[in-house]
């Protein structure tokens, strides 16, 4: 054990997760690249989902963020804040909400947790439907509406929290339905649930699951849902947290797959979009934004050095066409780990969409999870070169596939021949 890993041990908590038996200290990064204390080099084929959307040190972003600490760094409460100003306007253009308003905040938890704050006022109820297997955060509210229980097990839930079926479909009793009975079975299981409450706030989504193992929906299942919302008048939450800024290839947002009957009235937004430096946030209709007879202020949400951060990676996205990338090059990697998949006993599934990809392992022969699996292939991939992700309900026996929406060609060929190395190795 590390000298710093057992600092690590001794003072911060207990769940606090890292990966892998030897923890790595990451010291530095460039393009799809990372680097740790020992000097190796690592291909990042999870970065993009935690912190890094475009690239490692992207200079126009780092440039950004430099000269704004230099000039300044001040809240963006009580006085102007220009460059808050300019992302919220980009932003809330992007949203495809109407009459859209942003709330800044400093992660994905605060933002969802903002999102209740205003559904819950905007309805004024405490009832809120989820997901089963969503993931949210970590706040007191957050954990109380995160279906996976990675993080709640020994929570107490300050929201009524009904949890719907919707949200993974390779398991459990409807695993074997086509995609229009799935929808129709899920329909009529929120139905059945709205039809025995009264006055639930809202129902929170996220578009793709990605903690819960990069499990999808049929296209269509929250436009569905949106119909029976409507007429309940529960408002529909799209937590866009992992799935946003064109991380699926074909969209800009996951609920664009869900966009038939309009968007959601609120979508939440953080990870990559500040490159690493914390942006969070909530795009609402001007209505529900507006609902909350406050005079409140977030002393670090917003605040203008992670706002030019925000700006130069989303000119940056946009300029460089990184939704497209993503759907070429995330195309091209899901077939060929799907080719890789065929002939690897443990692999159960291989499913994504764009750079968003899950590798399910599962007993060879069997449906039954295999996280010992999972682990091994993180190990090996590591020990290749490669830093992968995990997730997948409580077994975590889903490897998780988010690099920088940069990615090329030959970095998706490199990572794909590491995986398939390691799992071989199995
Ligand atoms: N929502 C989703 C979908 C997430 O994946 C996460 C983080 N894994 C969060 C919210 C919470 O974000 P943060 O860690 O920035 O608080």
């Amino acid at each position: 054990m590390t000298d710093l890993y057992q600092r690590h041990r001794a003072v911060l908590p207990d769940w606090l997760t890292l990966y892998y038996e030897d923890p790595i200290e990451l010291t530095h990064g460039e393009g799809r690249y990372v680097w740790d204390a020992e000097g190796n080099k690592y291909l990042d084929f999870f970065g993009g989902v935690l912190t890094t959307m475009t690239a490692h040190a992207l200079p126009e972003v780092t440039k950004a963020v430099s000269d704004q600490a230099a000039r300044i760094i001040h809240s963006s409460t009580l006085y102007l804040d220009r460059p808050m100003v300019e992302l919220a306007e980009r932003i809330a253009q992007l949203s495809g909400i109407p009459d859209a308003r942003v709330f800044f905040t400093t992660s994905g938890t605060e933002a969802n947790d903002a999102a209740l704050l205003l559904a819950t006022a905007y309805n004024r109820s405490n009832q809120i439907l989820a997901m089963r297997n969503s993931y949210h955060g970590r706040s007191f509210s957050a954990v109380s509406i995160t279906g996976n229980r990675s993080w709640s097990p020994t929570s107490l839930s300050p929201l009524q929290t009904l949890y719907v079926h919707g949200g993974v479909r390779s398991r459990g009793p409807y695993a074997t339905l086509s995609d229009a009975e799935f929808i129709d079975a899920c329909v009529a299981d929120l139905e059945d649930m709205l039809g025995q409450t009264r006055g639930v706030a809202a129902l929170i989504a996220e578009p793709i699951q990605g903690v819960g193992g990069f499990t999808s929906p049929p296209d269509g299942l929250y436009a569905a849902f949106r119909q029976v919302l409507d007429r309940h008048g529960v408002l529909w939450i799209a937590d866009e947290v992992q799935t946003g800024w064109g991380r699926t290839g074909e969209h800009f947002w996951g609920w664009e797959a869900h966009g038939q009957h309009g968007p959601p009235d609120m979508l939440t937004f953080a990870k990559g979009i500040g490159n690493g430096m914390s942006v969070g946030g909530v795009v609402a209709r001007a209505e529900v934004m507006n609902c909350l007879d406050a005079n409140s202020f977030s002393t670090f949400g917003g605040s203008p050095v992670t706002m030019a951060a925000g700006l130069a990676n989303l000119t940056y996205l946009l300029e460089h066409d990184l939704q497209g990338n993503a759907r070429r090059v995330g195309g091209m990697l899901l077939e060929r780990l799907r080719a890789i998949g065929a002939s690897a006993p443990h692999v159960r599934e291989v499913r994504g969409r764009g750079l968003m990809i899950g590798i399910e392992l599962a007993r060879p022969g069997t449906d039954e999870a295999d996280p010992d699996a999972a682990s091994a292939v993180l190990e090996a991939a590591r020990d290749g070169g490669l830093l992968v992700g995990k997730g997948g309900g409580h077994n975590t026996s889903v490897l998780r596939i988010a690099p920088p929406l940069s990615l090329t060609v030959a970095e998706a060929e490199e990572g794909a021949a590491v995986l398939e190395q390691a799992l071989r190795g199995l």
